[in-house]
């Protein structure tokens, strides 16, 4: 089944990101409100038609810790893209002044189970890890989105991404090959998360406007700091040794999905309810009332 814009009532604007808006819009033959997402890209009809072919796997990406996809097509030189609507956002804007040991343990897990989900099954390296593309539902389901899926589409998307907070891996830094992304460094990345998650702050400096801070003084800090870390007064020691491994300099040194799903901080957790559906609640009111000030 293809979705086309014929069938799309489109509602408000949920959001902009770098490449476009994000919108929520009703899909009128199915009665499902979905979230579009408008992608500008300066390419010809055979690599447009090209990314729609990649993105196409993205149905068999059906799994409780990923985004559901809908469909994608393209108008001109934009490429639409239509996915679950998570009605809570996104967690960069949900974690306030940092989320408790409970609640970051769920969402961690959740994190984990949707990556190597992507890599068992669908083999796919995710290469975007960071707050803004983990989705939560008031439900307080939390789902991954935003993953590299379609090779013309990262290739297209990447010469524009130069965020002014980088989750890349040290290694990453060093090369800018493409080739040599790995899981490793979806795991660096995924580290980076929690700690920002758990302290409610990018941990590394961020460049600013006059330029007191450049892009340098962050990838150095990266590449040649000492990794950061959660505070020992809020955080269990298997919690900070659980961010300790992901953010291991050294790739190999940092544990695969398997012994992240069997490290002590996730089994832990694994048999204690936490109840997420009251914070995303609560982090989504806190943050409404946030946007409601002047
Ligand atoms: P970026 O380019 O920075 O990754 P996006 O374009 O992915 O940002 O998204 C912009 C904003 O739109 C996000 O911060 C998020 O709050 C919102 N958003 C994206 N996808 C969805 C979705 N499926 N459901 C609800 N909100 C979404």
């Amino acid at each position: 089944y293809k979705i086309n814009m014929q069938e799309l009532q489109v509602m408000e604007e949920i959001g902009k990101g770098q490449y476009g808006t994000v919108q929520k819009v009703y899909h009128i033959p199915t009665n499902v409100t979905m979230a579009m997402k408008e992608i500008r890209l300066e390419l010809d009809q055979a690599k447009l038609k090209q990314i729609l072919m990649e993105l196409d796997i993205l149905h068999k990406a059906k799994s409780e810790y990923i985004v559901d996809f809908y469909g994608a097509f393209f108008i001109e030189s934009c490429v639409y893209y239509c996915m679950e609507y998570m009605d809570a956002g996104s967690l960069d804007k949900l974690y306030g002044n940092g989320v408790p040991e409970d609640v970051l343990a769920k969402i961690t897990s959740a994190m984990v189970k949707g990556l190597s989900f992507l890599k068992d099954k669908l083999n796919i390296i995710h290469r975007d890890v960071k707050p803004t593309n983990v989705l939560v539902n008031r439900a307080g389901e939390v789902k991954l989105c935003d993953f590299g899926v379609s090779g013309q589409l990262t290739q297209s998307l990447a010469k524009t991404n130069i965020g002014c907070q980088s989750y890349m891996a040290p290694e990453r830094i060093h090369s800018s090959e493409a080739s040599t992304y790995t899981v490793q460094s979806d795991v660096w990345s995924l580290g980076l998360a929690m700690v920002e998650l758990g302290t409610g702050k990018y941990p590394y400096p961020v460049p600013d406007k006059n330029e007191q801070i450049s892009m340098f003084v962050q990838l150095n800090a990266i590449v040649a700091g000492t990794p950061p870390s959660l505070p020992e007064d809020k955080f269990s020691e298997e919690c900070r040794d659980f961010v300790a491994q992901c953010l291991s300099k050294r790739p190999q040194d940092r544990p695969t999905y398997k012994q992240l799903l069997d490290h002590p901080f996730l089994t832990k957790y694994e048999n204690v309810e936490v109840d997420m559906k009251s914070w995303a609640e609560q982090a989504f009111n806190l943050r409404k009332n946030e946007q409601n000030e002047p």
